[in-house]
Formats: C-alpha cells, sequence, structure tokens
C-alpha cells in the first residue's frame, strides 16, 4: 500500500508513481475508472472523487495504451441523475469524452450473503480492467467509505435502496457492502485523500486536508490502513472485518506492507457511531427506539425543498412540507441516505444520547 504526498495542481506525478509501483496490462484493453460521485456536489464540497484526478488519470492510462470509461451510478434510486451530478461534479468535464452513463445495460447477478439477486452495470463486469477511486470520507453508518463502500455503487437503480430496506442492521448491511464489492473486484484502488471529510460524513461541511493519494491492489487493506489514519480501528469497522474473514484481504495493519507516511492524521475528527455500531445490533432500535435511531436537523434556510432526500430514503420516512422534510422517525433504518443525498447539505445529524455518550469517550 501507498501512501503518497500529493496535491490537485500536481497530481500527475503521484499518479505515475502509483501506476509504476502496482503496474497494469493497459495497452489495447478497456478500463472502467470508478469515482466516488455521491450526488450533484460541486468540486470545491470534496464530497464526490475530485475531477482533477480523474482527468490525469484518463490521460494517463490512455497514453499507456488503454480505452477508458468513467461511471458510476451515483443516488440510491433512479436513473436521471447521472449526467446532472456528472456536469456538477465537474467529473464529466474532467473525464475528457470518456464520461457515460453505466446504468444503461446491466446484468442480474447474485449476492450469496445477501440471498438476493441485483442489477450491476455490465461496463463493470465486461472492463479488462476496473479501477476504484474512492474519496477520502467517514460514514457515520459504515464508519469509513473506501474502496468496499465505493463498490456500492457497481449496482444500478433502486436495489441500492432495497438492499438497505431488507438488510439495515449494522452486520448486516456489512455483509452486503461485502457481497457487492466481491461482484467485481478492483483491480487497482486509488483513494483521492488531497481533500476529504471527516465528522459524521458522508456528506458534511468539514473539510480535511490530508494531501495525499492512497493506492494498493488491495482494497480490503487499503480501507483498514485508511480507517486507523483516521484513528477508527479497522477491526470496529464491520465490513472489513466481514472482508477479512472471507479472505478479501488483510486488516491487521502490523501485516500490510505500507510505502509513505500512513501515521494517524492530526486532528482529524472521527465520525459519532449510532447505538447499533456501538453494541453491534438493531436491537437496540426496537427495543429503545427513542434513543437508538438517529435524528437529524434541516437548515431551512438552506432547504431548496427539492425532495431528493424523501426520494431517497428506503424507509419511506420523510415527507417534504412546505417548510422542508418532515421525518417519521418509526420508519427510519438509520442508513444516512437523506444526508448523504441532500444536495444543499442542509441536512445534519442532531445530538443524541449516543453521540453525548461518544463525545464522553473522547470523540468530538
Ligand atoms: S430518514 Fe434518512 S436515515 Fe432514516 S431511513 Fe430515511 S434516508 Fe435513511
Ligand atoms: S433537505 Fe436537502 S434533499 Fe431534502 S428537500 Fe431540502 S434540499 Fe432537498
Amino acid at each position: 500500500m501507498l501512501s503518497l504526498q500529493a496535491g490537485y495542481d500536481d497530481i500527475r506525478r503521484p499518479l505515475e508513481r502509483i501506476l509504476e509501483e502496482f503496474p497494469l496490462d493497459l495497452e489495447g484493453r478497456s478500463v472502467l475508472l470508478k469515482p466516488n460521485m455521491v450526488g450533484q456536489y460541486g468540486p470545491e464540497t470534496h464530497v464526490n472523487t475530485h475531477p482533477g484526478v480523474i482527468r490525469a488519470l484518463v490521460e494517463l492510462l490512455r497514453e499507456r495504451g488503454a480505452s477508458v470509461t468513467v461511471g458510476d451510478n451515483p443516488g440510491t434510486t433512479g436513473y436521471g441523475m447521472v449526467e446532472k451530478c456528472g456536469r456538477v461534479s465537474g467529473i464529466a468535464e474532467g473525464s475528457l469524452g470518456a464520461f457515460e452513463s453505466i446504468a444503461t445495460e446491466v446484468e442480474r447477478v447474485p449476492l450469496p450473503g445477501a440471498g438476493t439477486r441485483v442489477s450491476v452495470s455490465r461496463k463493470v463486469l465486461d472492463s479488462d480492467v476496473f479501477i476504484s477511486l474512492p474519496k477520502f470520507k467517514t460514514h457515520t453508518f459504515t464508519r469509513i467509505t473506501g474502496a468496499v463502500k465505493n463498490s456500492f455503487g457497481i449496482m444500478v437503480g433502486g436495489d441500492k435502496a432495497r438492499l438497505h430496506l431488507e438488510h439495515p442492521g449494522y452486520r448486516a448491511f456489512s455483509e452486503v457492502l461485502v457481497d457487492v464489492y466481491a461482484v467485481r473486484i478492483p483491480d487497482l484502488v486509488i483513494v483521492d485523500a488531497v481533500v476529504g471529510l471527516q465528522g459524521n460524513g458522508p456528506t458534511n461541511k468539514s473539510l480535511y486536508h490530508a494531501g495525499r493519494l492512497l493506492a494498493s491492489d488491495n482494497g480490503v487493506s487499503l480501507d483498514a490502513v485508511m480507517s486507523q489514519m483516521m484513528g477508527i480501528k479497522p477491526r470496529s469497522v464491520k465490513m472489513l472485518e466481514v472482508a477479512a474473514g472471507r479472505g478479501l484481504g488483510e486488516i491487521d495493519t502490523s501485516r500490510i506492507e505500507t510505502t509513505g507516511d500512513v501515521g494517524r492524521l492530526k486532528g482529524f475528527r472521527r465520525p459519532v457511531p449510532g447505538l447499533p455500531q456501538l453494541f453491534g445490533g438493531t436491537w437496540i432500535n426496537t427495543f429503545f427506539p427513542d434513543i437508538g435511531r438517529p435524528r437529524f436537523e434541516v437548515d431551512e434556510a438552506e432547504c431548496s425543498l427539492c425532495g431528493s432526500c424523501a426520494e431517497a430514503c428506503p424507509g419511506d420516512a420523510i415527507e417534504v412540507g412546505r417548510a422542508g422534510p418532515v421525518y417519521d422517525y418509526s420508519r427510519c433504518i438509520a442508513c444516512y441516505c437523506c444526508m448523504e443525498l441532500c444536495p444543499r447539505q442542509a441536512i445534519e445529524l442532531h445530538e443524541t444520547f449516543s453521540t453525548r455518550l461518544y463525545r464522553l469517550l473522547g470523540y468530538r
């Protein structure tokens, strides 16, 4: 695993070094770049993979004879967001003509652990080389984003919301994430950690300037090192524990070979987990619904009443009224998709019993 100093104005050099360190057979081959394109966020928000990283990588891959496609399936439902997200995020422009909707052709593939089949972009399955480009971010539910979580976007349309709803528990949803990751394991993962997000992610306004690119040919091990850099024990990230249990990668960071600075990041704010993450299940939501589930605060001045939060909610727990979204918490499964997909970043986590408890334990 490689950790390299990087800035957006000089991103080519570290990317070249990564391609040297993890050589891929590229001449005449098809390559799919899958950024983390969550939604309609501009590059300055650092929610999505920065277009500068994509631009330089497309150039480098083409120089090595590859035929490149850039694509992702943003949001939890619907097919229409792709073009808009590509435009607003700058990813379409940064792709130098390689950006396309990968939602048009799909294949139904089995997820053995979840006992179901889902629609996956055929482009992901058919490309000779698959490069995952996650953003360096926290996540209030899964703790981190990273390579395993980024692969959730290889699915198209409503399957994402359905899986959230059918497997709401921390452990169960982590099994699903690993199922999806294992459908097509990336050949190379490059994390855009030049500027990332800290605190209660995956979308908020709390930027963290790490000034790096992280890379590995094993996404699970890379996620483990990234997690440790954030001050989060890799074993506490359930999807990593599940992935390691299935033999998909080492998460004991003392056994992962690293080059470059992978020390704990100074002053990095970890996400405050909910009670299911603290106590390992969703039973807490069932027996103590008032303290177990998250609560959200909406900045009414920011809310444009666009309805994206309600559209994204797998639990059908949100109605958007004249003053903004109204939550029915009895239907909430604590997936944080509403926060994730609000294009105005108007939704924030409200202080709850568990957030206060975690503050007592040293989280800020
Ligand atoms: S209200 Fe938000 S966190 Fe709860 S289920 Fe809906 S999208 Fe998920
Ligand atoms: S809270 Fe965000 S997603 Fe929901 S309606 Fe307002 S702007 Fe749209």
